[in-house]
This record gives structure tokens, C-alpha cells and sequence, in this order.
């Protein structure tokens, strides 16, 4: 047997921004330094080249830096014209910035139930449309996609726009096609706990439509269309230079880091099946493993036994949104939504990010072996 992380001082995090940092402190003291020495702190140069080297990246036409992820989709539900009296879809197993980001213009989150994969259920999803119904945002989460050709079928033929929350999902795809560049638009989030990550907050919205762009970049700047000239009511969700320089050294090794969460999730996959349920690859899907969730119905002395162990794990999310204190004048019950309520007591998060050693994925296997060995 593995050794016994009991035995070992060394606890695993959930994550672990030090030894990130640790390892690319000298390009990235480099890099901000220029800026600081630059005297250019808001959008500017770095902010564009980011912009450039992101459309590069999804193949997309169009990328504006905001100020970050829950921005980027209140600004995209604004440029749609989303407004009090209108609803919006959404699954009911997100972060809460995805309902709180429809409730920020005023208009109201209508929950979907999700599958066994965390996503949205598009089985039901068209039963939730009604005359007030403008948009639905699929949330990509974990970084596997939503299933969007249905989604964007049902869209089309109710004529309504899609949103893709993208912010767990950079680099997945669907079909061949990056996630966040299907839909009308895509919002992406740069927390440090995304896989592509500044040491701050930061977002990215894209979009291939070019009225909506020239809309986003106006809005996302108080509605300037230059120094003196303000041409409709915006706000300020601007990107910071530092952190755009600091995405921009994020661009180089994402790759990597996605081929890293993706071996670690093989790993899991590989040696856990015959104890949990682990989520498995879909030949036309490319995930990218944002969260590797694990499903037990012995999740709570499962994460219980771990934490003991010194493994930290998390649950993503443990009270779905409809549940959630604030959703209470929308007036959901318990049971509207069987499987999210389900999985919320079956889920748990792996660590899962790619600094973590293959012995310390080696340990995190052979202690869940222990746990269920034990029964
Ligand atoms: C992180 C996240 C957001 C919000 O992004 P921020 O940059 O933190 O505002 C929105 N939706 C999902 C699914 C997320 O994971």
C-alpha cells in the first residue's frame, strides 16, 4: 500500500496558490513590473493583447476584459436588453453568481434541474419557456459542457438568446467547438480559482456578433465612446494591466494545465469507479476539469475521513440555488428539484489542479480505498 498521508506532515489543499505562485514568481514579477514601470494601468496595451490572444485561442471573433466573471454576464444581459418583467433560465446547481447576476437587471432566474452530469437538463429545460422567457445561460460546469445542441436548438426555435456561463470551462469543448463562443455570448471569470486565473479579480466576455461587441466595449466603460462622449448609461467593469499581463503568462502554460487536471481526472477515473460514481468522458465532449466531483452516498463520512487524513475536499455546490436563504421570493420548495437535491448530498469535489504531485493523487485514491475498504 501507498504511503499513509496520516503519516506525513504534508496536508493536501484544495488548492494551493503558494506552490502556483512558487513556480512562476520570477516571469510574473518580470511581467508586472512593466507595467508598473509603464505608468498604464487600466485596459491599455496588455488588456488588448489578452483580448487578441484569447479570440486566438476559442476561435471567436470578438473579446472584451471586464472587471470580472459575474460582470461579464450582467453586462451581456443588458446589451440583450433584459429587464424587469423578463425571465431567464438557468440550471439550479451553479454559483450563485449566475442567478444573482439575472436579479442584478431585474429580471427573474426560472431554475432548470440538472442530470447526472451537473448540467442543465435540456429534457425539461423547454418546458420552462414562457411568454416572458428572454435568454437561458447553460453553465459549463466543472468544465464540461452543457449539451448545446439542444439547447441551441430550443433557443432558435423560441427565438431566444443564449448566454454561456464559461467561467469553470476555458478550453473545453463541445463537437469541436469551444465553449463560451456557441451561444450569442460567452462569459468567462479570471479568479484565482479558475483555470485560467489572475492574482485578483478579473473576466472576459466574447462574442461573434459585432453589434454586440461595440455594445459591451461602450458599457463596460461607463457608455464612452471617447473622453467627452458619453452615448448610453454603463458602468465600470474594466480590466486591470497587471492582471491582463499576468492571464497573458496564464495563456502560455494553459495547455499544459488542462493536459495536467485531465491526467490527474484519468487517474481518478481509472481507480475510483468501483467505489463512487466518477464522471466520465463523452467522445464528443472535451472536458477540462475545472472540479473533478465525485458522487457517494456516504459523501459526508467520505470527505469526513479525508479531511482526517489531511486531504482537503470541497463540495460544489452544497445548497442548490433555489435553496438558498435569498431565493425564498421566488418560492421554490424542496423536492421541485429531485436531482440537484439528490446529488447536492452525494457530490464532492477532488483536488484537482495541476501542481499536485503523482504522489499525492497516488494518496488521495489509495485513502478513499481505505474509507471504503473499512465498510
Ligand atoms: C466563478 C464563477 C462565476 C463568477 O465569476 P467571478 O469572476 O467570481 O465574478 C460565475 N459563474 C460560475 C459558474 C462560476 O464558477
Amino acid at each position: 500500500m501507498i504511503s499513509q498521508l496520516s503519516t506525513q506532515d504534508q496536508a493536501i489543499h484544495f488548492v494551493n496558490f503558494k506552490r502556483r505562485y512558487a513556480l512562476m514568481r520570477d516571469e510574473i514579477i518580470s511581467e508586472v513590473n512593466k507595467v508598473f514601470a509603464s505608468g498604464s494601468y487600466i485596459l491599455g496595451e496588455p488588456v488588448e493583447e489578452l483580448e487578441e490572444s484569447i479570440a486566438n485561442y476559442l476561435k471567436c471573433k470578438y473579446v472584451l476584459g471586464v472587471a470580472n466573471g459575474t460582470d461579464a454576464i450582467i453586462l451581456a444581459l443588458k446589451i440583450l436588453n433584459i429587464d424587469a418583467g423578463d425571465e431567464v433560465i438557468l440550471p439550479v446547481n451553479s454559483f450563485i453568481a449566475t442567478a444573482g447576476a439575472v436579479v442584478a437587471v431585474k429580471a427573474k432566474p426560472v431554475f432548470c434541474d440538472v442530470t447526472e452530469d451537473l448540467n442543465i437538463d435540456v429534457e425539461i429545460l423547454e418546458k420552462l419557456i414562457t411568454k416572458k422567457t428572454k435568454a437561458i445561460i447553460p453553465v459549463h460546469l466543472t468544465g464540461r459542457p452543457a449539451n448545446m445542441g439542444a439547447i441551441m436548438k430550443i433557443a432558435k426555435q423560441h427565438s431566444l438568446a443564449i448566454i454561456e456561463d464559461a467561467a469553470q470551462s476555458i478550453g473545453a469543448e463541445f463537437e469541436g467547438k469551444m465553449t463560451g463562443t456557441i451561444g450569442d455570448i460567452g462569459c468567462f471569470s479570471l479568479h484565482p480559482l479558475k483555470n485560467l486565473h489572475v492574482y485578483g479579480d478579473g473576466g472576459l466576455i466574447t462574442t461573434n456578433n459585432k453589434y454586440f461587441y461595440k455594445q459591451l466595449k461602450l458599457i463596460r466603460n461607463h457608455g464612452l465612446l471617447d473622453r467627452d462622449t458619453c452615448v448610453c448609461w454603463g458602468l465600470n467593469s474594466r480590466l486591470d494591466s497587471v492582471q491582463a499581463k499576468i492571464a497573458l503568462i496564464g495563456m502560455k502554460y494553459l495547455n499544459l494545465w488542462t493536459t495536467r487536471r485531465r491526467e490527474i481526472a484519468k487517474k481518478y477515473q481509472t481507480n475510483l469507479g468501483d467505489f463512487v460514481k466518477v464522471p466520465v468522458d463523452n467522445h464528443n465532449h472535451f472536458s477540462v476539469y475545472h472540479n473533478f466531483i465525485i458522487l457517494t452516498d456516504k459523501r459526508d463520512q467520505l470527505m469526513h475521513f479525508l479531511q482526517e487524513k489531511n486531504i482537503e475536499t470541497k463540495i460544489h455546490y452544497s445548497v442548490p440555488l433555489h435553496l438558498q436563504p435569498v431565493a425564498a421570493s421566488l418560492k421554490y420548495k424542496h423536492g421541485d428539484f429531485s436531482v440537484a437535491e439528490r446529488l447536492s448530498k452525494q457530490m464532492l469535489s477532488l483536488p484537482v489542479y495541476p501542481e499536485l504531485t503523482n504522489d499525492e493523487v497516488e494518496n488521495i485514491i489509495e485513502t478513499i480505498k481505505n474509507f471504503y475498504g473499512k465498510k
